[in-house]
């Protein structure tokens, strides 16, 4: 896809003073950005900065406590796919590799009993873009985390016909893996949101840089990120909560039992059901913001 960073293009999706909040208190706060179709936005800061509380938000599973999300009108929350941070649950899906990325296709609206020849072959084509067609029939359960990742980024990839939310989907990779990801990331015909702890990366893929810090620190291009110095300091200092970038190596893959609960039922449901009917299942479209910023959950 051929990326800018000067927003010729349509707006997709716009905050305005938005926060989030849990029990009254702000994860992330004063959030005033925009994405543009054809963006590649990285979001960036330490633990707990509030990173996937806001690309939960994004992805309609959470809603602000203050501030409106615009989803503008060339977008549809059908056409969004997310790819949520792993944990400890999700690596135990009762399903083949198979039923786990198709279940990504029925994010993509209307009611059908049966996957369609086309649901099948986005699947088959992503397993095959991310070098993992040989595991389709294998239990997922079974896979490696790093395989896991791919499963789980295919069934992101098949919901998404637009815009793709990812929660630093390259954890668990190996280096050559995370090389590979971010070189297909480059070709995708997606706006792509992205949380990473690999700022490297961010500043060579990315058109823009999101750095949260429980509020917005800095929003803007890659060239004015850098120009800001503000990244210099993320690279190499402690964070001020006594966090520093480096410690993702070692965090857990989640934040809290609630969490871990919730995204468990979720998934379970919706594979539970598509394997054993094949049947439309409520998706993230299902709990999403409507068209107007509304909660609809
Ligand atoms: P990041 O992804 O940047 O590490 P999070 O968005 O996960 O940060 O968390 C931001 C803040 O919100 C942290 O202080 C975290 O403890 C808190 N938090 C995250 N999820 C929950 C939750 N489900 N309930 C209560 N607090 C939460
Ligand atoms: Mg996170």
């Amino acid at each position: 896809m051929n990326r800018h960073s000067n927003n010729i293009n349509t707006a997709l999706i716009k905050l305005h003073n938005v926060a989030f909040s849990y029990a009254g208190r702000h994860a992330a706060c004063d959030l005033n950005f925009s994405v543009y179709d054809g963006d590649y936005l990285a979001i960036v800061g330490g633990n707990g900065s509030g990173k996937s509380t806001l690309i939960k938000g994004l992805a309609g599973l959470l809603a602000p406590s203050t501030g409106e999300i615009e989803i503008c009108n060339s977008l549809r929350r059908k056409d969004i796919g997310y790819l949520p941070q792993q944990s400890a649950a999700q690596a135990d899906f009762p399903a083949s590799v198979m039923e786990v990325v198709l279940s990504g296709c029925l994010n993509n609206g209307g009611f059908r009993p049966f996957y369609s020849s086309l649901d099948k072959h986005k699947a088959n084509n992503w397993l095959l873009q991310l070098g993992i067609s040989h595991l389709s029939k294998k239990s997922f359960r079974e896979l490696s985390g790093g395989q896991q990742q791919r499963v789980l980024l295919a069934r992101a990839l098949c919901s998404a016909s637009k815009l793709i939310l990812m929660d630093e989907p390259i954890a668990g990779l190996d280096p050559h893996a995370q090389a590979e990801f971010y070189h297909l990331c480059a070709t995708l015909p997606l706006t792509i949101v992205m949380v990473s702890h690999d700022l490297t990366s961010a500043l060579s893929q990315a058109t823009h840089i999101l750095h949260l810090d429980t509020h917005q620190l800095f929003f803007g291009t890659v060239l004015e990120y850098q120009a800001s110095g503000i990244g210099d300091g993320f690279m190499g200092c402690t964070h001020p909560h006594g966090h520093d970038a480096s410690e993702h190596k070692n965090k857990p893959k989640y934040q809290s039992k609630g969490e871990v609960e919730s995204i468990s039922k979720n998934i379970t449901k919706s594979i539970t059901k598509c394997s054993q009917s094949k049947i439309m299942i409520e998706d993230i479209s299902k709990s999403g913001i409507s068209k107007n910023g509304e909660h609809n959950a």
